[in-house]
């Protein structure tokens, strides 16, 4: 009984090792297989998650690039915009100016030479009245380009401040008066009368911006007025108030008329003063460029 019972129990030994083992093994072969499954999930999600992030970078490239392209693009509009409102403030002078021009008589600043003479029924716009203190003959009225006025007052004002006494012989003369000053010139001194009363001159007087300057000392034969501090005073100031002698000495326009000042405008004035041109001798496309502000 023992003998079998001893066997008995050494084999139910084995079998419990033996279950043991297996148990251990199953148990084994358990975590195993739960730790494959978890390395498994892991790396699943190690991957999903390292796709997300690039996935956010790549967006967050992509927006930030987006975000360049419109300060890029918001900055290149306000450009645009200034150029446009520039364009437009450019556009508007242009058309100021242009209306300036169109509204100025060009005639005003055309050259009248030996072969061009203005239209004999041409007469200024508006004419206004020179102040009898400044006129040579009180009785008469000498009447010049009304926009020219102001100009021609201010010119011979600024003279009698400096002591000066300076005059007007002669100012607008129509076409018609013109005619009737040279054949009286014609009775006297037969055709003679050309030398000193041109068609050229006569033009200019026409226009109503052309004056003839004096003294009461020299009046109206002009002789001996280029001697004059009055005449003088004109060849240094009479461009600051537009004027300019037209029939300088030594011109080939016309003879020399020391007397004879025509208003040209302030700015083309100042530009043959200070840069020593001649009226006549400049091309009449750059003399109209000055139209625009001849009344500036
Ligand atoms: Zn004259």
């Amino acid at each position: 009984m023992r003998g079998m019972s001893k066997t008995a129990i050494l084999g139910g030994l084995s079998v419990l090792a033996v279950l043991s083992i297996a148990a251990g093994a199953y148990g084994y072969s358990l975590l195993t297989g739960e730790l494959a499954r978890s390395k498994e999930m892991l790396k699943s999600t190690t991957t999903e998650a390292a796709a997300r992030e690039s996935k956010l970078q790549e967006d967050l490239r992509i927006k930030s690039e987006e975000n360049i392209t419109l300060a890029g693009e918001l900055r290149l509009l306000e450009e645009a915009h200034d150029d446009e409102k520039r364009t437009v403030r450019k556009l508007s002078n242009t058309v100021n100016d242009l209306e300036k021009i169109v509204a100025t008589d060009p005639e005003l600043l055309a050259k009248y030479s030996k072969i061009y003479f203005l239209n004999e029924n041409y007469a200024p716009a508006k004419l206004s009245s020179i102040a009898t203190e400044f006129t040579f003959q009180k009785e008469r009225t000498y009447e010049i380009h009304a926009d020219t006025a102001k100009f021609l007052e201010d010119l011979l004002a600024d003279a009698k401040e400096e002591g000066l006494s300076l005059i007007v012989a002669s100012s607008y003369r129509s076409f018609s008066a013109q005619a009737a000053l040279k054949s009286g010139y014609r009775v006297r001194f037969g055709t003679g009368a050309n030398a000193f009363s041109a068609e050229q001159g006569y033009s200019e007087h026409q226009l109503g911006t052309a004056v003839d300057f004096t003294t009461p000392g020299v009046g109206a034969t002009f002789a001996g007025f280029d001697k004059t501090d009055e005449y003088a005073w004109l060849t240094k100031h009479a461009h600051e108030y537009g004027f300019i002698l037209s029939y300088p000495k030594g011109n080939t326009y016309y003879q020399y008329e020391p007397w004879h000042w025509r208003f040209v405008g302030k700015k083309l004035a100042e530009r043959l003063h200070d840069d020593d041109d001649y009226f006549y001798d400049l091309d009449q496309r750059v003399i109209d460029t000055y139209l625009g502000e001849l009344f500036d």
